[in-house]
C-alpha cells in the first residue's frame, strides 16, 4: 500500500495515459504467469527423471516469475485494471527436461534481448518511468534465467546427470532476481534489496 501511494502520483501525473505501456503490462502479465506454471511443470518432469538439482533450479525460477507477476499486477491495479485477460497455457507441452530447458533458453533470450527492452523504451517514450524501470529489471532477470537454463543444459548434455549443477539458489522477493547462493552480494544487484531477505531454494 505504501509503495502504491508513493508510485501512483508518479504514474497518474503522466499525461496522456500510457496506452501502449498498459497493453505491454498485460502481455507481460500473461507471459510471466504462464512461465511460472510452465517452470513448475518442468520441475515435476525433472523430478521424474531423477534430476533433483535441475528441479530445484526450476522451482527457484518459478518463484522469480511469481514475484515479477505480482509487480506487474501492482502496476496494472494502479492503472485501474484489476484482472487482465488470460489465455490458458496449453500451447507448450512438457517434454524431456533437456527440451524444456532449451525452450526456456529460447523464450527467455527473446524476452531479455528483444521484448522487454522494447517495452522499456515504450514506457520511457510514454513517460511511465516506474514501469520503464520494471521492464528494465525484467529484461535483466530474463537474461539470468536464460543463462542458468543454458548452464543446466550444458551439464546435462555433457555429463548425463545434474550432480555438478548448483544446488542452492536465492530469489529476491522484491524484483525476482535469481542468484547462486554461495556467490551472493550483500544486496540484490538489480533492485538493491538486502540479501538477508532472499528466498532460499536448496
Ligand atoms: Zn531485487
Amino acid at each position: 500500500m505504501i509503495a502504491t501511494l508513493l508510485i501512483a502520483p508518479l504514474l497518474s501525473s503522466c499525461s496522456p495515459r500510457p496506452r501502449k505501456t498498459i497493453e505491454n503490462l498485460g502481455h507481460a502479465c500473461q507471459s510471466e504467469e504462464c512461465a511460472a506454471h510452465r517452470y513448475i511443470r518442468y520441475a515435476e518432469q525433472a523430478q521424474k527423471e531423477g534430476l533433483r538439482n535441475v528441479a530445484n533450479l526450476l522451482e527457484a525460477l518459478a518463484k522469480s516469475e511469481h514475484v515479477q507477476d505480482g509487480q506487474i499486477r501492482h502496476f496494472l491495479e494502479i492503472y485501474g485494471i484489476q484482472e487482465p485477460a488470460m489465455i490458458p497455457d496449453t500451447a507448450y507441452p512438457v517434454e524431456t527436461t533437456l527440451e524444456n530447458l532449451q525452450f526456456s533458453v529460447n523464450a527467455k533470450t527473446y524476452k531479455g534481448s528483444t521484448a522487454y527492452p522494447i517495452f522499456t523504451s515504450t514506457a520511457a517514450d510514454e513517460h511511465a518511468y516506474p514501469v520503464e524501470e520494471l521492464f528494465r529489471h525484467m529484461a535483466l532477470i530474463a537474461q539470468q534465467h536464460a543463462k542458468y537454463c543454458r548452464k543446466a543444459m550444458d551439464i546435462l548434455t555433457r555429463e548425463h546427470d545434474d550432480i555438478n549443477l548448483v544446488n542452492s539458489w536465492s530469489v529476491c522477493p522484491q524484483c525476482g532476481s535469481v542468484y547462486i547462493t554461495v556467490s551472493l552480494d550483500e544486496n540484490c544487484t538489480v533492485c538493491g534489496r538486502s540479501a538477508a531477505t532472499f528466498i532460499l531454494f536448496q
